[in-house]
């Protein structure tokens, strides 16, 4: 498939091979095109799949065609600073010196500076939700000529906390507008704001390339009850090889709890959960990302999004409400090529919802044991089928069959439906 098929004007597909862009990639080859003719979409993909340009080639192309207009018509609001800078940095790139104009409202960044940028034409906005509803406030921007909304890593924003943001900046927006949604999964709360935000959306769901697949090595280790996996937790913790660690609990009071533990132990640790309020949660992210916090105890809703590349290990103190959110956790370590450990502690009497996470991702989680630390209490007795699960779990291989095979292993956004046990 050549970028030239996918109904590009000329100067974009120069400024595409002048990036050194020789073929589109998966996400490109199916949103440019639904894009360019207005399409909604809803694209689950990962960073790094190409899915900036695939966004902002048909956003420029539309913009390029119509000309100058008075407001900006294309919004693009993302989770962080970063990313922000970033997709302003790849528009210009694209559109050259004399393409639209853009600018970048973000939070930690002067006012003085954007003020300046939106007393003056604009084209293309890019902005983290929190700045730009500052703005918005203070009367400084008007999106009523926003043509185009696109969320980058719908994911993050909502686990960052943006939802009312979001909700408020769309609630400004013509009714009669492009939504282009963009986010690693489309499932629970993502895929809620996705159909309150879109209209008949296109739904493109990109598969993780293998080489993007993170190399994370799980065991599962019983424990005869909770002081057994306190202890199991205390031995993991004191592995000089955990660089840092997210330990995951089934509750906020039991977040709580457990640092509390940890730091009585002389652990740098944080809590990272639901009830924390924004301020508190941005605080103890920085911490794990500036590397004064070796252990981060963490509930699910918290932790989605966590993208830390330090973080070594996972540890699964309880297991997770639901089987998907399994692959959600253990997707916190082996960030950015490297690689993770990811412990799962259960009680013998929860094997039922060890098999669901198995099936779920199709992989049998190996059952280890700590020296000292065994388990003195045997398994219960299986229920039927577990058998099969069992031998398979212990020679670590991935399960085959049709009962157990699952061609999306790994790949939560390929999933429409949350499993239950
Ligand atoms: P993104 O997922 O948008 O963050 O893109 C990840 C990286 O892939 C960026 O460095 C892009 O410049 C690069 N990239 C995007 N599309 C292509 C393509 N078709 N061919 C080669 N590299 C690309």
């Amino acid at each position: 498939m050549a970028f030239a098929t996918l109904g590009l004007a000329p100067n974009l597909l120069q400024a595409v091979a002048d990036a050194g862009y020789t073929q589109p990639t998966a996400v490109q080859v199916q949103a440019i095109p639904l894009a360019l003719e207005g399409h909604d979409l809803l694209v689950s993909s990962q960073t790094g799949s190409g899915k900036t340009a695939a966004f902002m080639l048909p956003c420029l192309q539309r913009l390029m065609a119509a000309g100058p207009a008075r407001l900006p018509r294309v919004l693009v609001l993302t989770p962080t600073r970063e990313l922000a800078q970033q997709v302003a940095k790849a528009s210009a790139d694209f559109a050259g010196k004399r393409g639209p104009r853009i600018a970048v409202l973000v939070g930690g960044a002067p006012y003085a500076v954007q003020l300046k940028q939106l007393r003056g034409q604009l084209d293309i906005v890019v902005a983290t939700p929190g700045r730009l509803m500052d703005h918005l406030q203070r009367g400084k921007i008007d999106l009523g000529g926003i043509q185009t909304l696109v969320l980058d890593e719908a994911d993050r924003m909502l686990d960052m906390g943006f939802i009312d943001d979001i909700e408020a900046i769309a609630a400004r927006l013509p009714a009669e507008r492009q939504t282009l949604l963009f986010s690693a999964t489309l499932d629970g709360v993502v895929g809620k704001l996705a159909s309150r935000m879109t209209r008949d959306a296109r739904r493109i769901e990109i598969a993780r390339t293998p080489e993007a697949t993170p190399k994370i090595e799980q065991k599962l280790l019983f424990a005869d009850g909770h002081e057994h996996k306190l202890k199991l937790l205390d031995h993991l913790l004191s592995d000089i090889e955990v660089r840092q660690a997210v330990v995951f609990t089934a509750t906020k009071a039991g977040a709580e709890e457990l640092a509390g533990r940890l730091e009585g132990q002389g652990h740098a640790v944080e809590a990272l959960h639901g009830d924390m309020n924004q301020g508190a949660r941005n605080r103890a992210l920085r911490a794990l990302r500036e590397g004064r916090a070796r252990i981060l105890v963490a509930t699910d809703v918290a932790a989605r999004g966590l993208d830390v590349p330090g973080i070594s290990h996972v540890v699964n103190f309880d297991l997770p409400m639901q089987a998907e959110d399994y692959v959600h956790r253990i997707g916190r370590t082996g960030r950015a090529g490297r690689e993770g450990q990811a412990y799962t502690l259960a009680h013998h009497r929860e094997q039922g919802k060890v098999k669901g996470i198995e099936r779920y991702t199709g992989t049998a989680i190996p059952v280890a044991t700590l020296p000292g630390l065994e388990p003195k209490a045997r398994a219960a007795k299986p229920a039927s089928g577990w058998k099969a699960g069992e031998a398979r779990k212990r020679s670590g291989k991935p399960l085959q069959g049709r009962s157990y095979g699952n061609p999306n292993a790994g790949n939560p956004g390929a999933r429409r439906g949350r499993p239950s046990w």
